[in-house]
């Protein structure tokens, strides 16, 4: 737009701001139209408009509200910012207050009473603003201010004129009428005969007066005294009796006032108390008979607390009976948890149709539709009060109160239940905000307390029963219900259910193919995505179940562990709706663990099976084994035998070549009966088949015994094989003498055996008073220390080579560890791995074994 053109549209509207204010004011209130200043004072202050006019500059002021002035002059008072644009098309609330004008716009400054409220800013591409135009933009800032001032001022002096008519109002006239239909008495007679004064009749009223003076308050006639039997007054005397009338009327005016303050301060007390005993309630019952109270005491018959429960389309669908009162004791109260659908509740219907102001109805006869007439007569109740109780988000319940009779709700009760519906919605709100966040807690602590008690069940079935009914129990529905998906079946099969329905169900071996087009729980189970029922129905995958007549509303959620699909776990309930969001929320949490703990129980139980079968299996082994060594020993022994009678000579002469060889089957026939004896000790071990014989002896003895038979081969070997008793004590020990014989030729051999160079040394310690400690020292092969432990297990050696050269099984340690330890004992061995430096083995027995097992 060119510089000129806008100068021009500024000329004419500094013209148009010389139109008469009032002429405005009224123009205005004929056409409003929307205005922004209530939203833009949200806005941050410092209003910089962008080729702005500021609000007082509209070029059609005709076409803003008395509203929009109202607004705005408000906003101008509490200091609040908004602004207008005009494009030299249209004025426009402006969006952005906070941007900054540009440089070289033209900025003047509007002030009312000596302040500055606002600016007018005129931007444009090309910046050389001549000095005429400055003075001419100055001077519409300046007109502008004055317009504001003047409208401001008029407002003002509106507002005193419409306070200073209430006031008059209150003492006139006016007020005398509401003061007596609040008293609702309407014709005052009194009569005075000189002795005393007493309430007249209507006949006295109409009797014939010699003189009437009226009583006026401020011009307003409020009624006459009437004075009989004088005739001929003089001037004087009528003037007294008009001054004393006068007196009289001032004298009445003062009762009134003072007792209508009395009455309104009685009002207030009684509100007082009431909001009291209100913020003070803990339940929605006792919120419900704070409320009622005043209602109670003029004859409400019953008094009721609903809350919405179900919302369509933004308007409440469903109201719950959530508090009762009912002044017979004997009438059969509607249950608390009951709902309605506000559709057929004709006066409750009303009320979603004027949610602000309580509905008062002194009889329900005459009130609503024509058709309703027959309902109405069924009630049981005249006088009807209906609160709303609301918050921001709209509608959240009603108050209903019943009087017994016929009620008229007299100004002083209207102000009363306005000023109780607004307490009570805070009230009611905060005590459901409350109850709802309990109830989250709650069910926070059920899925704590479920996880909790699945944790600890390792058997699957019961698992999932304990996860359905505690979920009846805990969240309080109908019915709950766990889906497994059996993989061979491609089908989920019912496998935990809830309550005697559930037994049912479970009995009939309840199962849907994975395949079903209509079934919710298997449309999650596909989409592995919870689905939520509100109502089911109007669900077309919902199939009803005749064990379950009751539900209304369903949820059910996918068990996935990993990306696998354990089942489902579905939820009904008898109440429409029963699934927001948060019970979603609550419950995938839930499903969650619950798949997790059915997984980790499912394995358990695989793996104990497991381990159930390799023991069975291993006991076959053992058993095996003892059979077989034994029935090997028989025959070994016959061989050895007849070899011995022919080594003896005992069946005839033997030749060179032939001793030579029977020595041979002899050697074997050695080795082979120590390898079955071996086995036979090992599977009797692990059969738990072994068993000590206790017996005392001395220890030296033993150990000489067993140097005995390890002797020949280390002289063989040229070793030395040294016994050392350390305290030079004889030892008694009370143990397997056998057992421990065998333990000791194993370990002393296997020392010998590894040695090729030194000896061996046997060191006798007592470390402490009922232990015996045996060291086994050598100085041979010596044994890795990551070998130390494995050579303790069956069948292993550290070289296999270096064993066959000297023979062995590497069943020799393991038996004899268990023998050291079936006598309470412990058997090790320490070496640095170093050729030379050789190994150690230590046995450790108490000196009296425990009693053998
Ligand atoms: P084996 O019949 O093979 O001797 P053992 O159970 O008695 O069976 O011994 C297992 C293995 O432990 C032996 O093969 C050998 O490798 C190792 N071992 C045992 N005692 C000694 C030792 N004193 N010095 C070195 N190695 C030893």
């Amino acid at each position: 737009m060119s510089k000129d053109r806008l100068y021009n549209q500024l000329e004419q509207l500094f013209s148009n701001t010389q139109a008469s204010p009032a002429a405005d004011l009224q123009q205005q209130a004929a056409s409003p139209v929307p205005a922004a200043p209530q939203k833009s004072a949200e806005e941050k202050p410092k209003a910089a408009p962008r080729k702005d006019v500021d609000a007082a500059q509209d070029t059609r002021p005709a076409r803003r509200a008395a509203a929009t002035w109202d607004d705005f002059l408000d906003g101008i008072r509490r200091r609040r910012s908004f602004g207008y644009v005009y494009d030299a098309t249209e004025v426009q609330p402006l969006e952005n207050l906070s941007k900054r004008p540009r440089r070289n716009a033209l900025s003047f400054p509007l002030r009312s009473a000596g302040e500055t409220f606002g600016r007018l800013v005129l931007e444009d591409e090309d910046v050389n603003w001549t000095e005429a135009q400055r003075r001419v933009v100055n001077a519409v800032a300046d007109r502008l201010s004055q317009q504001v001032d003047n409208l401001r001022l008029l407002n003002e002096a509106e507002r005193y004129r419409l306070e200073a008519e209430q006031a008059l109002a209150q003492m006139s006239h006016k007020g005398w009428q509401d003061f007596l239909v609040d008293e609702q008495e309407e014709d005052l007679i009194y009569v005075y005969d000189q002795s005393l004064v007493k309430p007249g009749s209507e006949e006295d009223a109409s009797k014939k007066s010699d003189l009437a003076i009226p009583l006026a308050v401020r011009d307003n006639v409020l009624g006459q005294v009437q004075f009989e039997g004088i005739q001929d007054l003089d001037t004087d005397s009528q003037n007294l009796l008009a001054a004393v009338t006068e007196q009289l009327t001032t004298h009445l005016d003062n009762l009134r006032l003072s007792q209508q303050r009395e009455t309104s301060l009685a009002e207030v007390e009684g509100l007082y108390a009431v909001s009291a005993e209100l913020s003070a309630a803990a339940t929605l019952q006792d919120a419900l008979m704070a409320v009622a109270k005043p209602a109670i005491e003029t004859g409400a018959r019953r008094c009721s607390l609903f809350r919405v429960v179900n919302m369509a389309d933004g308007q409440p669908e469903e109201i719950e009976l959530v508090a009762h009162w009912e002044r017979d004791p004997s009438a059969q109260a509607t249950p608390l948890g009951m709902r309605f659908k506000i559709s057929e509740m004709h006066s409750t219907q009303a009320w979603i149709n004027s949610p602000d102001k309580p509905l008062m109805v002194p009889n329900i006869v005459n009130f609503g539709p024509p058709n309703g007439a027959g309902m109405q007569s069924k009630m049981d109740f005249k006088g009807f009060l209906l609160m709303p109780l609301t918050s921001q988000d709209g509608v959240i319940g009603t108050i209903n109160i019943n009087f017994e009779d016929e009620h008229p709700f007299t100004p002083s009760e209207e102000r009363l239940y306005t000023t109780l519906a607004q307490q009570a919605s805070v009230v009611v709100n905060n005590l459901l905000l409350f109850e709802q966040a309990t109830r989250r807690a709650a069910d926070m602590e059920t899925v704590a307390e479920i996880s909790t008690a699945i944790s600890r069940l390792l058997d699957p079935d019961l698992l999932l029963k304990t996860v359905v009914e505690e979920m009846r129990a805990g969240f309080g529905v109908y019915h709950s219900q766990i889906y497994v998906f059996d993989k061979d079946m491609d089908a989920l099969t019912l496998s935990a259910s809830s309550g005697e329905a559930g037994e049912k169900l479970l009995a009939k071996g309840h199962a849907i193919p994975m395949a079903s087009q209509h079934s919710l729980v298997v449309r999650v189970a596909r989409d592995r995505q919870e689905v939520i029922v509100g109502n089911t129905a109007k669900e077309p995958d919902f199939l009803p179940n005749e064990l379950l007549p009751d539900t209304r509303s369903e949820i059910a959620l996918p068990m996935i562990v990993g990306n696998r699909l354990l089942g489902v776990l579905d939820v009904q309930d008898s109440r429409l709706n029963r699934f927001t969001q948060l019970e979603r929320q609550i419950l995938m949490t839930l499903t969650s663990q619950v798949a997790v703990a059915l997984q980790n129980a499912r394995l358990y139980l695989e793996q104990a099976e497991t381990v159930e079968r390799l023991r069975e299996l291993d006991h076959l082994k053992s058993d095996f084994l003892a059979n077989m060594s034994h029935e090997l020993r028989t025959p070994l022994n016959s061989i050895m035998g007849f070899t011995d009678v022919i080594l003896l000579g005992l069946d005839g002469p033997v030749t060179d070549q032939m001793e030579n060889d029977l020595h041979l089957v002899e050697k074997n026939g050695k080795h082979l009966l120590s390898l079955i004896n071996n086995v036979l000790d090992m599977s009797k071990i692990e059969a738990g088949r072994m068993t000590l014989s206790l017996e005392e002896f001395d220890l030296q003895s033993l150990i000489e015994e067993a140097t005995d038979i390890v002797g020949p081969l280390a002289r063989e070997k040229s070793l030395y094989l040294e016994l050392k008793m350390q305290d030079d004590q004889p030892v008694q020990l009370e143990a397997d003498h056998v057992r421990m014989r065998q333990v000791l030729i194993n370990v002393l051999g296997n020392a010998v055996k590894f040695t090729e160079k030194g000896g061996v040394d046997i060191l006798v310690k007592q470390p402490k008073e009922n232990l015996v400690r045996i060291e086994v020292k050598d100085t041979g092969l010596g044994i890795p220390s990551n070998k130390l432990d494995m050579i303790f297990e069956s069948f292993s050696q550290v070289d296999t080579s270096s064993t066959r050269k000297v023979g062995g099984t590497g069943l020799g340690l393991p038996i004899s560890r268990s023998l050291v330890e079936m006598h309470g004992g412990r058997l090790w061995a320490e070496s640095t791995g170093v050729e030379g430096e050789g190994a150690t083995f230590i046995i450790e027995v108490p000196m009296k074994a425990e009693k053998a097992v």
